[in-house]
């Protein structure tokens, strides 16, 4: 069972509920000023009576007495239906800006992340991307630079006034991770690993969830909802492309994932159009139909030189190919209300 306190709700309110419903032990959760509080399902058991009583009640804005499925995730949980992850005052969510995460699949060397970081934040970007724990489907290909990368990512990312994302693997690294970069990854081959995610949401930094290449929209909540159960309170869903029958793209990019979890669910949602084609031709089209269905922005794979790419080189782009697409999406973005950011 939850109950869903309302705004401003005092602690000895929570008490009083709680103990008139013989509870001792519960979870809460405060999302965006209201208090969630799970409670043991067993507690279903409880008279309607009762029930009906603690629905009554002022401080009390939702009980959730079925089967509990997502309700921190879903869009009925905060006012409005949409939430906004604030970064030091940079946002992303918000339905008037696009946000572009751009940079190279994985840091490959300083040289390497200082020189694309550079080209990137003189064309605008503000938010820079870099694996240096690489989850790569064969384990003779390039593994990342580990720890030493995600020095190079956070030093390359400070130079040029950005912020920082990368994925996080293993438990283990999460701490030193979350001291270099500003946003952690929780990639799709990661989006069932609850132990990763139950520590990546602990640490209380922003997380980007990319959704499995086999989970559907429910599945993808249901690990939003981890997140949000454990502690992250600043999460974004990430549609990175999914299993289909055809196998000329590497996955599928399900661009009507964007309008469908905006629906059902508060959460910023992004797209990933380099993981979703794993095509370099078809990065500039994808993005732009994610920027016009409503996405909140975009995390794209950009090299020096992309042919030389220790991974995802087929589907990396190159710096003259990513500035024009900026200048399209700019262009788009005028007719659509949305500022890329
Ligand atoms: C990545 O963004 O570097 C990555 C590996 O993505 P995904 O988890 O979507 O495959
Ligand atoms: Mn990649």
């Amino acid at each position: 069972m939850l109950i869903i306190f309302n705004e401003g709700v005092k602690q000895h309110q929570v008490k009083e509920v709680l103990l008139d419903l013989n509870v001792y032990r519960h979870h809460s959760v405060d999302i965006r000023g209201s208090l969630h509080v799970m409670i043991d399902s067993a507690v279903n058991l409880i008279k309607t009576d009762k029930l009906s009583k603690i629905k009554r009640q002022k401080c009390v804005r939702k009980v959730v007495d079925e089967n509990i499925d997502y309700h921190l995730a879903d869009a009925s949980a905060v006012d409005g239906g949409r939430s906004v992850v604030n970064i030091s005052g940079y946002t992303i969510g918000s339905n008037d800006a696009f946000n572009i995460i751009a940079g190279p699949c994985a840091v490959e060397s300083s040289e390497q992340i200082y020189n694309i970081a550079n080209k990137l934040a003189n064309t605008g970007v503000k938010l820079l991307r870099g694996g240096t724990y690489k989850a790569r489907t064969s384990p003779y290909k390039f593994q990342g630079l580990g720890f030493e990368g995600l020095q190079f990512l956070s030093g390359a990312a400070k130079q040029n006034k950005m912020l920082c994302v990368t994925e996080v693997l293993d438990t283990k690294d999460v701490d030193n991770v979350a001291n270099y970069v500003d946003i952690i990854q929780i990639g799709a081959r990661n989006m069932c690993n609850y132990a990763l995610i139950k520590a990546v949401a602990q640490i209380g930094k922003p997380i980007i969830l990319k959704r499995g290449f086999s989970a559907t929209y429910h599945d993808l909540l249901l690990a939003a909802e981890y997140v949000l159960l454990h502690g992250g309170k600043d999460l974004i869903l990430c549609e990175r492309g999914i299993k289909t029958f055809e196998n000329y793209t590497r996955n599928t990019l399900d661009i009507s994932a964007v309008p469908v979890l905006q629906q059902l669910s508060h959460l910023p949602v992004i797209v990933d159009p380099s993981h979703g084609t794993g095509i370099r031709s078809l990065v500039s089209p994808l993005t732009k139909a994610a920027l016009v269905a409503g996405s909140h922005g975009a995390m794209i794979e950009v090299h020096t030189d992309p042919d030389l790419a220790l991974s995802d080189a087929n589907q990396t782009i190159d710096v003259q190919t990513f500035t024009q697409l900026r200048e399209d999406l700019v262009n788009i973005g005028r007719a659509i209300d949305k500022v890329m950011c």
